[in-house]
């Protein structure tokens, strides 16, 4: 019988975590051939998540649980999970039934076919906040041109994937992780499957518009030098103009002397050249602060408690 994990990552999740345990369960438990077992990730909730996980794992001998010693974001307590995971498959999804659990039987036969991965997109965003989808919708349209990985627009975190293809998942060993990029990155063939946004019925949003611009900007400079290139495109764009300029200043001042009005027109240079040479200083930056994250090296998340010994650190 193939092994199935169920990686979940949860945070403030005390409300939706038994609901998602139990409707996930009757979809799964109806399936043949397989066994499945849950991997839920508190990541530093201040809430009783954990409570529940311990609850649910004393309850379930198909639950564990891993806590992290504080919130650490979705993107470490999804890499906990793939680490900790030994099944044949692996599942990724959100507790909050957002991700429908009865998409599952589907989704396997995707695997059954011979697929590495079976992924979710979403057909709709109707119940989102329209700023959000606007948003949403100009990151992938930037991205997608910024990068040669195609990021499928409305992909969500909701997928089955082989042992092989998480296990290749892993072998990508950055710190600033970008998951849809990564699981686009690592390549295989991916199903996709189409459903209606499921509005969240309990609980709230864990994230912040803040928090959705640096996930967008990370998502672009982990996978891309464009910008960068782009930068020096415009560089020598502007030096070009500005050489012409002086070459036609100069001669205007060779020839009709020198012509005292000129105050816009350095006012205007100065500030335009100005404000490009701090948007350029700005995306040196990006790149400089991943490299300065990656270079620390630092953990992506610490783990202060699990039930689950047989981990692969
Ligand atoms: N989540 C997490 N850590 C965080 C934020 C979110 O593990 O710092 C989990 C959360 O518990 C949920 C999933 O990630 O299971 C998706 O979060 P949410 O529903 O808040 O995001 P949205 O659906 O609005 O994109
Ligand atoms: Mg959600």
């Amino acid at each position: 019988m193939k092994k199935i994990d169920i990686v979940v990552p949860c945070y403030n999740e005390e409300e939706v975590l038994n609901v998602f345990y139990r409707e996930t369960s009757l979809i799964v438990d109806a399936i043949e051939g397989y066994s499945f077992s849950f991997i839920l990730v508190d990541d530093g909730s201040h809430d009783k998540t954990l409570h529940e996980m311990k609850e649910l794992a004393k309850a379930h001998a198909n639950v564990n649980y891993i806590s992290f010693s504080r919130n650490f974001g979705k993107e470490a307590a999804m890499l906990a999970g793939l680490r900790y995971s030994s099944g044949d498959y692996v599942i990724i999804m959100d507790a909050d039934l957002q991700h429908p659990p009865a998409m599952i039987p589907d989704m396997l036969k995707g695997i059954e076919e011979g697929y590495d991965c079976s992924a979710a997109r979403r057909t709709s965003r109707k119940g989102e906040a329209p700023v959000r989808s606007f948003f949403s919708n100009l990151f992938y349209k930037l991205s997608n041109s910024l990068t040669n990985n195609r990021l499928p627009q409305d992909a969500v975190d909701y997928r089955i994937m082989t042992r092989q293809m998480v296990d290749s998942i892993l072998t990508l060993t950055e710190v600033e992780r970008f998951s849809r990029g990564i699981f686009n990155w690592v390549g295989y063939d991916t199903k996709w499957y189409a459903y209606e946004n499921v509005e969240r019925t309990l609980g709230q949003t864990k994230w912040k518009f803040s928090s959705l611009l640096k996930y967008a900007i990370d998502g672009i400079t982990s996978f891309s030098v464009k910008p960068l290139r782009m930068v020096s495109g415009l560089g020598f764009f502007i030096s070009a103009i500005s050489f012409l300029y002086i070459l036609i200043t100069l001669i205007q001042t060779l020839v009709f002397g020198i012509d005292v009005p000129g105050y816009v027109t350095t006012l205007c240079a100065v500030l335009f050249l100005g404000g490009i040479i701090e948007v350029s200083i700005g995306i040196l930056g990006e790149y400089i602060a991943h490299i300065y994250l990656e270079a620390k090296d630092r953990p992506v998340y610490i783990v202060k408690q699990t039930s689950i010994d047989n981990s692969k650190e």
